[in-house]
């Protein structure tokens, strides 16, 4: 029982499928609450973590909602049906997962918690832009990021982690494959400690830059390192 992710495309070979919404009522009175069930396979095909579509009925209806991630449980306070939730669904589909440029669900958004942003970038048609911010969802979202940059950043900290903890030799290799140029500079570092011998290299080095295309750079580098080395 799938649906087109975008209901207005009527494409029965549409590409982008997500399941129909299946609510469950559970408690009595007071207590009284919808479980979406599947929430968390339907926010996979919208690409969304699942606390979002959740938390945008909970914004629409005024409820209070609950997330349990560990059970898979993600519940809507008060009785809701099934197809109300799904055609509300649509709207937070529109808001947060469409492209506006290209109408393509393959979205991504991206936190700027300092600027308080929320940017928007599709991967079918290139379209970047931001997110209007106004609705309630908006402050949740800027509070909890999707996983997928939280996870890029963890990783790329794990990374920085393991380089200090393997000590400079391995940072020096990196620096020594990628930048040799640098290197170069960092051999004649405690000459170049002397005011005199700063200005005489970097007027060297634009004398090098302006004559590169001819053999008088040659000439110059070598006169270069021999005022250096002395
Ligand atoms: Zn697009």
């Amino acid at each position: 029982m799938s649906v087109n992710v975008n209901r207005s495309v009527l494409d029965q070979f549409y590409r982008y499928k997500m399941p129909r919404i299946i609510a469950k009522v559970e408690g009595k009175g007071n207590g009284i609450k919808t479980v979406i069930v599947n929430m968390t396979d339907v926010a996979k095909s919208l690409n969304r973590p699942p606390t979002y579509p959740t938390k945008f009925f909970g914004c629409e209806l005024g409820a209070q909602t609950q997330f349990d991630a560990k059970n898979d449980r993600f519940i809507v306070n008060g009785s809701h049906e099934a197809s109300k939730l799904q055609d509300m669904l649509d709207g937070f589909i529109r808001k947060f997962v469409l492209c506006p440029e290209c109408d393509n669900p393959e979205t991504d958004l991206h936190i700027n918690a300092k600027k308080q942003t929320i940017g928007n970038s599709c991967k079918a048609c290139g379209y970047r832009g931001m997110l209007d911010t106004r609705h309630k969802l908006c402050t949740f979202i800027l509070r909890n990021p999707p996983e997928d940059t939280g996870s890029v950043k963890k990783k790329e900290k794990k990374s920085k982690k393991k380089d200090k903890e393997n000590g400079s030799s391995d940072g020096e290799r990196t620096t020594l494959t990628s930048t040799p140029s640098r290197n170069k500079t960092s051999l004649h570092r405690p000459v170049l400690e002397h005011q005199f011998c700063i200005s005489i290299y970097l007027l060297c080095a634009c004398f090098i830059k302006i004559a590169r295309w001819s053999d008088v750079s040659i000439w110059v580098e070598s006169i270069l390192w021999f005022i250096l080395e002395h």
